[in-house]
C-alpha cells in the first residue's frame, strides 16, 4: 500500500507566496527574483511531501490559479489580451482591468479564474505542467505532473458571446450546457490535451495526475459516454491517475469502468462512495486511491477508525493508495506555531502538514510499526466530543417555532413603512460596507494587538477613521452611508473573535484567490454572544450624519461556511446558534436607532452541495438561519450582499430569504446575473447589481457604469434598483475609490433627471 498527497497549501510557512506576488506586482522585485522565490517554495513543498508520503504532484504551485494555468497551457487566451507576453499577460488575465471572471471552486471558498472560450481552436500553447515537473525533477524529486481533466475544465469554463452592440466589458458568458456543445468542445479540446501528454511522455513522464471533480456533479449518461471516450484517448500516452473530490462520483459503475490506471475517490464528504465500494467492489486491475484523510476540516482523524477502513479496503483491492480526500489547500500549513488556542484545542487539530503525517502514520501502522500503532490508539482518544456545551443555547434551539423564522409583516407592507422613514431617491446609491484598509489602519491595529498602544488610543483612531469616511461619503453624495469597517480585519474573523465557542488562529492563513488570504476560525463549542459586537462603531457613525448609516453584520451561513466547524452536532444547529447571536445584535442596533442593517452572505451559495438532490436540505436550513437572524422590526430595512454567487440556479432559494434589498456582484458576468431576473418573473425585492468591479484597480468610466444600469433597467423596474459597487472596497486605495464612487453617484443623478423628464 502506498500514500499519495496533493494540493498542499502553496502559501508557505510565513506567507512567502503572498509576499513574492505582491512584491513583484509592486515592482519591488525582478521577474527573476520572483521566479527564483517561487521555485524555492516548490522545493520546500516537495521536501515536505517526500518526508511523509510516497507519491505527490508537481504543479501545486500556480502563480495565481490552476484553472488559469490550464487555460494557458491549452491556448485558451481571449483575443483582448493580445499576444501572450509571459507573466505580463498572465497577470493581465488574472487581475487586469479586463480580467477573467472569478468564481468559487465547487463548494469551497477558493476562487478560480473562469476560462473564457472564444473559439474552439485549442492547442498545446505552453506546457505548464511540464515546466513545473522539470523544476522539481532537476532538484532530484520524482513528482507526478498534475492537470485539470478536460471534462472538469469545460464544465468550469464559459463560452464568450460578445454582443455586437456592447463594449467590453459588457459581454456575455455562458456555461456549456447542451450535449451538442459539450461534444463539440470535448472534440476540440482533447487533441490539445493529447499534445500535452505526448510532450510529457517524450520527456520521460509515465504518470499524470488528472483532477476531475466535475464527475461528482449531476451527470447524464451521454456525459459519461464522452468522458469515457476522452480517457480512452488520453490513456494511450501516459498512465492516468484520476482523482475526484468534494463529493461522491455521480455514477460509480461508470466511474470504475473508465480506462485509466488509478481511480481516486473522496471517502470523507459523504458515505456514498464507500457504500458503493462495499456493494460493487473495486476493480483490481486498477489502483484505488482512497481519499480517507479529510482535506477540508481541521480535526485530527480518528486513526483507529481509519486504519480499520484501510484494512477493509485492502481486502477489496490490494492495489491501494491512501490519500487526502480533497486538495489540502483549504487548510493552513501547520498547527505548530499556534500558541494561544483555547485549552485542549491544539491537540485535536490537524492542518495540512499534520494531515501528511496522519497518512504516514496510517501506512506505518498498517505495516505493523509499533510506534505508529501507539499513535493510532492515542488519536482515538482525542476525538472531539462535548466541548463547550451550553445547555441554555441547546434549549433555545430546540424550542424554536415557525414564527421565529418569519418577519412580522410581508415585504409589500414593510417597504411602505421603510420608505416613509428613509425617503430615499430613485436609484439610491450606497457601498457594500468596507472602505480602504490602509497601511495606517493595519499598522495601528497591529500596534494595539501587540500592546504598543492602549485601547483608548486605538478606539480614538477608529473613531477618526469613521468620521473621515462619513465626511467623504457625504461629499461624494451617497444616499446610504456605511461606517467603513476599519475595526475589522476580516468579516468572519471579526465576529468569530467576539462570539464564544469559536476560536481564531494566529497563523492559520488560507488563500481565497490570487494573493488574498484569510484565517478561517474554528467553531469548536456552542456559539453565543457575550456582549454587543458592532453597536459602538455603527451608532457613532450614525451620530455624525443625518443620512442613514447601514449596520453591517456577517450572516450565519457565511460565518459557518468560512469557518472550520465541529462535526459532533448537525451543521444547521451551528448555523442557528450563530443566527441567534446575530439576532441579539440586531435588536441592539435597532435600539441604537439604526434603520438599515446589511447581513452579508457572500458564502450563501458556495455551501450548496455538488448534487442537486442535496440542495433542498441545504438551502432549507440556510434560508432558515438567515431568516432567524433577520427577524427585525418591520420598519428596519434588511439588506443582504452576495458575491460570485452563480445566481441563476439558486434565485428561488435566495428569494425565500425574505430580505428587503440585495446587492450582488455582477461586473465580470453581469449578463448572466441579469438574465436570472429575466427568468424570475415575480421578483419584487430591491436590488443593487454591482456597477463596477472592485477587484480591479481601474477606475470605471461613467459610460461603463451607465451601461450596467441601463442593462438592468431593461429587465427590472427602476424602482427596485440600487446603485453600488459590486463588493467591499477594503482592498482598494483611496485614490481609486473616490473617483470611482464619484462617477457612480453622477451617473445615478443623471439617470434620475432623465427618468423624471421622460
Ligand atoms: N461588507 C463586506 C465588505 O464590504 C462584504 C464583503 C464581501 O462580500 N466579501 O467588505
Ligand atoms: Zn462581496
Amino acid at each position: 500500500m502506498k500514500t499519495l498527497a496533493y494540493g498542499f497549501p502553496k502559501l508557505g510557512e510565513k506567507r512567502e507566496f503572498k509576499s513574492l506576488l505582491e512584491d513583484f506586482w509592486k515592482g519591488k522585485i525582478s521577474e527573476k527574483d520572483f521566479i527564483d522565490g517561487m521555485n524555492s517554495l516548490r522545493v520546500w513543498m516537495a521536501s515536505l511531501y517526500s518526508g511523509y508520503v510516497d507519491l505527490f504532484p508537481s504543479g501545486d504551485l500556480s502563480y495565481y490559479d490552476f484553472m488559469l494555468d490550464t487555460a494557458i497551457s491549452l491556448g485558451a487566451i481571449p483575443k483582448r489580451f493580445g499576444d501572450y507576453k509571459g507573466l505580463e499577460t498572465y497577470f493581465q488575465m488574472a487581475r487586469g482591468a479586463q480580467a477573467l471572471e472569478m468564481t468559487k471552486y465547487f463548494n469551497t471558498n477558493y476562487h478560480y479564474l473562469v476560462p473564457e472560450l472564444e473559439g474552439k481552436d485549442f492547442r498545446l500553447f505552453k506546457n505548464i505542467p511540464l515546466e513545473e515537473y522539470k523544476i522539481l525533477k532537476e532538484k532530484g524529486y520524482n513528482p507526478i505532473p498534475k492537470i485539470i481533466a478536460p471534462y472538469t475544465f469545460l464544465k468550469l469554463s464559459k463560452v464568450l458571446k460578445k454582443s455586437p452592440t456592447s463594449p467590453i466589458p459588457l459581454y456575455e458568458l455562458s456555461k456549456i450546457e447542451s450535449q451538442k456543445d459539450m461534444e463539440d468542445y470535448l472534440d476540440a479540446i482533447f487533441p490539445a490535451y493529447e499534445e500535452i501528454l505526448k510532450d510529457l511522455a517524450s520527456k520521460g513522464v509515465s504518470q499524470v495526475l488528472m483532477e476531475d471533480p466535475a464527475l461528482c456533479l449531476d451527470m447524464e449518461d451521454w456525459e459519461w459516454d464522452l468522458v469515457e471516450e476522452v480517457y480512452g484517448c488520453l490513456s494511450k500516452h501516459v498512465d492516468i491517475y484520476l482523482i475526484t473530490y468534494y463529493d461522491s462520483v455521480s455514477n460509480y459503475k461508470r466511474f470504475v469502468e473508465l480506462p485509466v490506471k488509478a481511480l481516486g475517490l473522496d471517502l470523507v464528504s459523504n458515505r456514498e462512495n464507500i457504500q458503493n465500494i462495499r456493494e460493487h467492489g473495486s476493480p483490481e486491475d486498477k489502483i484505488l486511491i482512497a481519499g480517507i484523510i479529510n482535506g477540508r476540516n481541521v480535526w485530527r482523524a480518528n486513526l483507529k477508525e481509519k486504519l480499520n477502513l484501510v484494512e477493509e479496503l485492502y481486502k477489496i483491492n490490494k492495489n491501494l493508495i491512501i490519500s487526502n480526500s480533497c486538495p489540502l489547500f483549504h487548510l493552513p500549513v501547520s498547527v505548530e506555531p499556534e500558541d494561544s488556542l483555547p485549552e485542549g484545542l491544539k491537540e485535536r487539530l490537524s492542518f495540512a502538514k499534520e494531515k501528511l503525517r496522519e497518512l504516514q502514520t496510517l501506512k506505518l501502522a498498517f505495516e505493523g510499526d509499533s510506534q505508529a500503532l501507539k499513535e493510532v490508539e492515542l488519536s482515538e482518544r482525542v476525538a472531539l466530543t462535548g466541548v463547550g456545551v451550553k445547555e441554555d443555547i441547546r434549549k433555545r434551539i430546540a424550542s424554536l417555532k415557525e414564527k421565529d423564522f418569519q418577519r412580522e409583516k410581508p415585504y409589500a407592507e414593510r417597504i411602505l413603512i421603510q420608505q416613509e422613514i428613509l425617503k430615499l431617491p430613485l436609484l439610491p446609491t450606497t457601498t457594500i460596507g468596507s472602505f480602504p484598509q490602509t497601511e495606517e489602519v493595519r499598522k495601528t491595529r497591529t500596534a494595539y494587538n501587540t500592546g504598543k498602544i492602549s485601547e483608548k488610543e486605538y478606539k480614538d483612531f477608529i473613531r477618526k477613521q469613521i468620521e473621515h469616511v462619513i465626511r467623504v461619503q457625504e461629499e461624494i453624495g451617497l444616499d446610504v452611508l456605511v461606517h467603513g469597517e476599519f475595526e475589522r480585519t476580516d468579516m468572519v474573523e471579526f465576529f468569530a473573535q467576539k462570539m464564544e465557542g469559536i476560536a481564531t488562529t494566529k497563523h492559520g492563513w488560507v488563500l481565497s484567490y490570487g494573493s488574498r488570504v484569510y484565517r478561517p476560525p474554528i467553531i469548536y463549542g456552542d456559539v453565543h454572544r457575550p456582549k454587543p459586537m458592532t453597536v459602538e462603531e455603527i451608532a457613532y457613525a450614525q451620530s455624525l450624519t443625518d443620512k442613514p448609516v447601514k449596520g453591517m453584520l456577517t450572516g450565519p451561513v457565511t460565518i459557518l461556511n468560512w469557518s472550520y466547524y465541529r462535526e459532533d452536532i448537525p451543521k444547521h444547529e451551528i448555523a442557528y446558534q450563530i443566527a441567534l447571536a446575530l439576532l441579539e445584535e440586531i435588536k441592539d442596533l435597532e435600539k441604537a436607532g439604526i434603520k438599515i442593517i446589511q447581513i452579508d452572505e457572500p458564502a450563501f451559495r458556495e455551501g450548496a452541495p455538488l448534487k442537486r438532490r442535496d440542495w433542498k436540505e441545504y438551502f432549507d436550513w440556510a434560508v432558515k438561519a438567515f431568516r432567524l437572524c433577520s427577524k427585525a422590526e418591520p420598519q428596519t430595512q434588511i439588506h443582504t450582499h452576495m458575491c460570485y454567487s452563480e445566481f441563476n440556479e439558486v434565485i428561488e432559494y435566495i428569494y425565500k430569504m425574505d430580505f428587503d434589498v440585495i446587492s450582488i456582484e455582477a461586473s465580470r458576468s453581469k449578463g448572466e446575473i441579469i438574465s436570472a431576473f429575466e427568468a424570475f418573473k415575480d421578483w419584487d425585492r430591491q436590488i443593487g447589481i454591482g456597477v463596477y468591479d472592485i477587484h480591479s484597480p481601474a477606475v470605471p468610466t461613467k459610460e461603463q457604469i451607465r451601461s450596467v444600469l441601463e442593462r438592468s433597467m431593461k429587465v427590472l423596474p427602476v424602482e427596485l434598483l440600487w446603485v453600488n459597487p459590486d463588493c467591499g472596497l477594503k482592498t482598494r486605495r483611496w485614490e481609486e475609490v473616490v473617483p470611482s464612487l464619484k462617477n457612480m453617484v453622477e451617473v445615478a443623478k443623471e439617470l434620475r433627471k432623465e427618468l423624471v423628464r421622460t
